[in-house]
């Protein structure tokens, strides 16, 4: 597209972890600057928009990007105006008031009911500030809200430099996956991942489970989990699973156990089947982890979603740990996505041992399902 005079909507993803009122971790941030920069040096007229959290279609000062806006001018070297307002006078004003290459973030779309209704009078109203629209919210593409989908209908419109790079990491890796492929799941629940096992089971050629959804699958196995987060509901899906996967899914074979949920409890390792009454897995154990190394090792493809244990507590993220140092050191494509194991690999310093860190949790869980994106294929769509 040529961008020079024009006034360009850009939708990123901001929702960054906030803490004490500051940005706790600007990755998303620093991922959507390459779009940004080249906005600029094509002399095009940038207005940002992003949703921020769950304000519920209300405004909710704890959830203003206006933090956020201060440090992209710090991020960018040059100022960033802030709009109170994603759509109206305020808007329409700021928008009309920008020059070439100067940038504008727009207040948290989602202060709006309209913007996850992807009510056609708001989007106009949003599409009606720029003259072009690029979407470079790959963690939003899963959403078809206002700000993602209903303005690629109303501008011309093209995908950012970010959504770009996460299409073609996630869907050139499972395209013709190099194989040996080794998915690795865990986080809390499979409920919400059973479209991910299903989908990896046919592609890869080991599954590593650990985490709490590991627990589901140990209780389908007929072992008694004690005080475990197991999902009831989903012992039976589990155990169905199983069946199908046969020798290519691994589950944990011991278990680091504590008495109490706390990050100070008592605890110890055990075989699988031997937890103490009243006792709950918190982490894969150590001879789970040279099991689960051993498979990364040799991998040409590693694709990983979700942690091996409770790994906000230090006690319990040595599984987690262990896990992020040996797809580090895997020499095959390694792809990390989901915010929890994201994170675990930015805290251990390994983000650039990492072939690609999605920066989409859900979105790039409905991508490795095979669900179609919506806001990707809005794009497509387009035939401009
Ligand atoms: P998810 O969002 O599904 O990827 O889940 C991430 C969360 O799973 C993290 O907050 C972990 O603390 C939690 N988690 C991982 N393993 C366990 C476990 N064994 N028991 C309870 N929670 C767990």
């Amino acid at each position: 597209m040529e961008f020079k005079d024009r006034k360009v909507l850009v939708r990123v993803d901001f929702n960054v972890p906030l803490q004490d009122g500051g940005i706790a971790d600007d990755t998303r941030m620093r991922a959507a600057l390459p779009t940004i920069q080249y906005l600029i040096n094509q002399g095009a007229r940038i207005i940002l928009c992003s949703h921020l959290g769950r304000p519920k279609g209300q405004v909710v000062e704890s959830l203003s990007l206006r933090p956020v806006a201060d440090h992209l001018s710090s991020l960018l070297g040059k100022q960033v105006a802030f709009s109170s307002d994603c759509v109206g006078e305020v808007a329409k004003t700021a928008a009309s008031q920008l020059k070439n290459g100067e940038v504008l973030l727009l207040e948290n779309t989602r202060f709006h009911p309209e913007e996850k209704a992807n009510e056609d009078g708001f989007t106009i109203e949003l599409a009606s500030l720029a003259d072009l629209y690029v979407n470079d919210a790959f963690g939003s593409a899963h959403r078809a809200h206002a700000s993602t989908v209903g303005v690629a209908n109303k501008l011309p419109a093209v995908a950012g430099f970010l959504m770009q790079k996460e299409l073609q990491y996630l869907g050139e890796a499972l395209a013709e996956p190099e194989h040996p492929f080794v998915a690795i799941l865990g986080g809390a629940k499979i409920s919400d991942k059973i479209g991910v096992v299903d989908r990896l089971l046919q592609m890869a050629d080991r599954m590593l489970i650990g985490g709490g959804m590991a627990n589901t699958f140990l209780a389908a196995q007929g072992f008694d989990m004690a005080e475990s987060l197991v999902e009831e509901d989903a012992v039976t899906t589990a155990a169905e699973i199983l069946k199908r996967a046969g020798d290519s899914l691994l589950l944990p074979s011991d278990l680091v156990v504590a008495a109490e949920f706390d990050e100070k409890a008592e605890h110890k390792t055990v075989a699988v089947g031997s937890i103490p009454e009243g006792w709950r897995a918190m982490d894969i154990g150590p001879e789970t982890v040279r099991v689960f190394c051993t498979e990364i090792e040799d991998a040409r493809l590693v694709v990983w979603n979700g942690p091996m244990g409770v790994f906000e507590f230090e006690p319990f993220a040595a599984g987690t740990q262990a896990l992020a140092n040996a797809v580090a050191e895997c020499g095959g494509t390694t792809i990390v996505g989901g915010g929890d194991s994201a994170a675990a690999i930015r805290q251990a310093g390994l983000t650039e041992s990492i072939s690609h860190v999605s920066t989409g949790g859900g979105a790039s869980l409905e991508f490795l399902e095979g669900k179609t994106l919506p806001g990707v294929a809005a794009l497509l769509d387009k035939k401009t």
